[in-house]
């Protein structure tokens, strides 16, 4: 199976090309099709098996199908991860898959100053990626709008609850459009993810790989 035959669009293979992916990945082969139909998701997958593509591409593809005004200021996708270092890997590989598109990606995450995050932020993001605490502290500044979230992702989930973040990932939910889709990815399905999926996901395809 090749990219083409999952229904990726050609900004994306020619992305894709560039950085010599050849065929999907077994979680990309499972995830794409669902995602691009607009199905919410519940995966149960380790990082290294190309999780990130998996999300990343057809949102991507779904954010270019209904493009936004230039001046419009809501972020359209929001993706939350445990730390700092997959965040900024997740930015990355948005960056790297929508080369050929133009949207606006930012990361924000703790432990360094706002000041260049909020400055990036003003200008307005269709993407962004975040780690809880830090984007929780920014939209009660209301340096963030949550309002127009079109796709919303928790990424290690389960970590992210183990780091004491369940009170904050819920915060966010809460400021996210009911009418989204939404993701949860986890390395391992204790009660706890499996709860959180049911408050967050609606009628979600299973992947496990
Ligand atoms: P991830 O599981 O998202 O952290 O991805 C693990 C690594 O696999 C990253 O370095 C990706 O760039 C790479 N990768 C993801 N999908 C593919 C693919 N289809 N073909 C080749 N490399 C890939």
């Amino acid at each position: 199976v090749t990219f083409a035959a999952l229904g990726l669009a050609e900004p994306l293979l020619r992305a894709l090309d560039a950085a010599n992916y050849e065929n999907p990945t077994p979680i990309q082969h499972k995830a794409i099709p669902a995602l691009l139909e607009g199905r919410d998701m519940m995966g149960l997958a380790q990082t290294g098996t190309g999780k990130t593509a998996a999300f990343a591409l057809p949102i991507l593809q779904r954010l270019s199908a209904k493009r936004h005004g230039a001046g419009a200021k809501g972020t359209r996708a929001l993706i939350l991860a445990p730390t700092r270092e997959l965040a900024i890997q997740i930015d990355e590989s948005f960056r790297t898959y929508g080369a050929h598109l133009n949207f606006r990606i930012a990361v924000v995450f703790g432990g360094v100053s706002q000041v260049p995050q909020v400055k990036a932020l003003s200008d307005g993001v269709d993407i962004l990626v975040a780690t809880p605490g830090r984007l929780l502290d920014l939209q009660q500044q209301r340096k963030v709008r949550l309002d127009k979230v079109e796709v919303l992702v928790l990424d290690e989930a389960d970590r992210m609850l183990d780091m004491g973040f369940s009170r904050d990932v819920l915060k966010i939910v809460d400021e996210t459009p009911l009418e989204r889709q939404s993701l949860l990815f986890s390395a391992t399905m204790p009660k706890a993810i499996k709860k959180l999926g049911e408050e967050i996901l609606l009628n979600p395809v299973h992947i496990e790989v």
